[in-house]
């Protein structure tokens, strides 16, 4: 058993939907190994070599496992339904890492393919304009273009978007950009 046991250790309103709440969890072992296991198990899961995380969606929660533990979800209703998924990733964790002899990690993941609104999903929707373009969308059509990064976007970098710019990132990087 690679986890023995998974810890809430903050929890917040969520950005996305403040009747909810976003939930920071903690692994009591690194995660860096079975990570890419799990990519591999997870048909949504999208994966960041270079970032140390893997990101995928459940429902409407975005889930994002760091290699050092950390375990954030978004859009979870009640700390019930918290330590119930918590409890689901455990399993899920354990469970590959005893089937992983039977895992190929050399076969690659097809590359998705993106659209505008995939990247839409995930920016602010301020509309702030900090990143040069009129509005969020603006935005995502230029990054796609190429013609602008994700950097661009000052209001990504701060605490409270980190989930939804992990799963940009690894979004991009499927998608064979450089990020
Ligand atoms: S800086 Fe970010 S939040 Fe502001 S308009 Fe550009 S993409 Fe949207």
């Amino acid at each position: 058993m690679l986890v023995k046991k998974v810890e809430i250790a903050q929890v917040m309103p969520c950005i996305a939907d403040p009747a909810k709440i976003r939930v920071i969890a903690k692994a009591d072992h690194r995660l860096e190994e079975v990570l890419p296991y799990l990519d591999k198990l997870i048909p949504t899961a999208l994966y960041s070599e270079r970032g140390g995380f893997i990101t995928y969606k459940r429902g409407l929660s975005i889930i994002t496992l760091h290699v050092s533990g950390e375990i954030a979800m978004t859009q979870i209703r009640d700390s019930d339904e918290a330590v119930k998924i918590l409890n689901e990733i455990k399993e899920k964790i354990n469970d590959t890492w005893a089937r992983r002899a039977e895992i190929d990690l050399s076969k690659l993941k097809e590359r998705i393919q993106l659209g505008p609104f995939d990247l839409y999903a995930y920016l602010p929707k301020t509309n702030c304009g900090e990143c040069g373009e009129k509005t969020c969308m603006a935005f995502a059509i230029k990054v796609l273009n190429e013609g602008k990064k994700l950097s661009d976007c000052t209001v990504l970098a701060e605490d409270k978007y980190r989930g939804a710019r992990d799963t940009l990132v690894s979004l991009l990087e499927s998608a064979g950009y450089e990020v």
